[in-house]
């Protein structure tokens, strides 16, 4: 049976030409557990070392920890301040818009703020990627984009993304916006399979998006499936991981890469062996009928 064709290297950040490795590292959980600076280092230096060097973080992420709200992105400020050189080495990507737990805040004032804050943490002048978070419903597209552009023309922001919009949401902003968008991150899996089916990818294939995805392994829940349904979603991606010598994570990120929309996978590991055997997806090999029985495991029903 002929495989499919294996991932890319490096793909490019939309249609902006900005060159980002095909699998990402997220900062989600890098602020948890009172990590140090230098504990934090050796994840980034893990992660640009294995060639992995596109980094997903928000302002929001470690708001539940010590710090709270910015916390992630002001350890990754640190570990950058320490290490200047490190900065040239990754594609830094943020995002913003949640005032946690709610409201989602995207007024042009608020997100002016928002971006300058976060700028200040990170310890640089300038993003390479920066996100809405989430849909804020009571803004008027336009208004977001006008903010958004003036973003972008500060030279503050490189390029824009969405994160958790429906199709519509992200056609209507990006009717409005000059610099159009370059990205989208919805929450891919073998356990999250809606945007297989619901126009995301395709409409991220016609608008020249990169589609990042996270939460790859269903926020770890793919490690140590519980339900029925998820073990079945396991032992298809088993029978592949076996026969190529990698673990069921690797394969769960790689079946996520054979994907014609050029599926970037944000590793959510924050441990250095983890983060670092992410990059052996880029060896994992699919044919069809082995893609196609991780999907029909995950719908729980056989293909029409
Ligand atoms: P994930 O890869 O689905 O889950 C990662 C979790 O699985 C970690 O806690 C990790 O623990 C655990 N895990 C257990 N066994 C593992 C193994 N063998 N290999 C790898 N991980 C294993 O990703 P996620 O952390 O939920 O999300 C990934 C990224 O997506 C985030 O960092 C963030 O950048 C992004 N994200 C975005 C949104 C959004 O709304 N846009 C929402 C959620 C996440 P260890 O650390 O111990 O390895």
């Amino acid at each position: 049976m002929s495989e499919l064709p294996p991932p890319p290297a490096t793909r490019s950040l939309g249609t902006s030409g900005i060159v980002v490795s095909s699998i990402a590292w997220g900062m989600w959980r890098f602020a948890e557990n009172g990590r140090t600076a230098a504990d934090a280092a050796q994840l980034v230096h893990a992660a640009l070392d294995a060639g992995i060097t596109f980094l997903d973080t928000a302002d929001i992420y470690g708001f539940d920890g010590e710090g709270g709200f910015g916390d992630a992105e002001a350890l990754l400020g640190d570990v950058l301040a320490a290490e200047p050189g490190l900065r040239s080495r990754m594609v830094l990507s943020t995002k913003g818009g949640i005032i946690p737990p709610l409201p989602y805040d995207q007024s042009a004032i608020y997100l002016r703020k928002a971006i300058d804050a976060s700028l200040t943490r990170l310890k640089v002048d300038s993003v390479d990627l920066w996100q809405i978070h989430r849909p804020d419903i009571l803004i008027h597209p336009q208004e977001v984009a006008r903010a958004l552009d003036d973003a972008v023309a500060s030279g503050k922001v490189r390029t824009l993304g969405v994160s958790n919009f429906t199709t519509q949401q992200t056609a209507a902003l990006n009717h409005f916006l000059g610099h159009k968008l370059v990205s989208t991150q919805p929450e891919i899996s073998p356990l999250r399979i809606t945007c297989f089916e619901n126009g995301e990818l395709e409409q991220a294939m016609m608008l020249g998006l990169t589609p990042m995805a996270w939460s790859p392994l269903g926020g770890g829940r793919l490690a140590a499936p519980e339900s029925a349904r998820d073990k079945a979603v396991a032992g298809a991606l088993d029978a592949v991981a076996n026969a190529q010598s990698v673990s069921r994570t690797v394969a769960a990120y790689s079946w996520l890469m054979a994907h014609p929309a050029g599926i970037i996978p944000i590793i959510g590991s924050q441990n250095p062996e983890r983060i670092a055997q992410g990059a052996q997806a880029l060896a994992v090999r699919w044919t069809r009928q082995d893609w196609y029985a991780v999907l029909v495991a995950a719908r729980g029903e056989r293909l029409p």
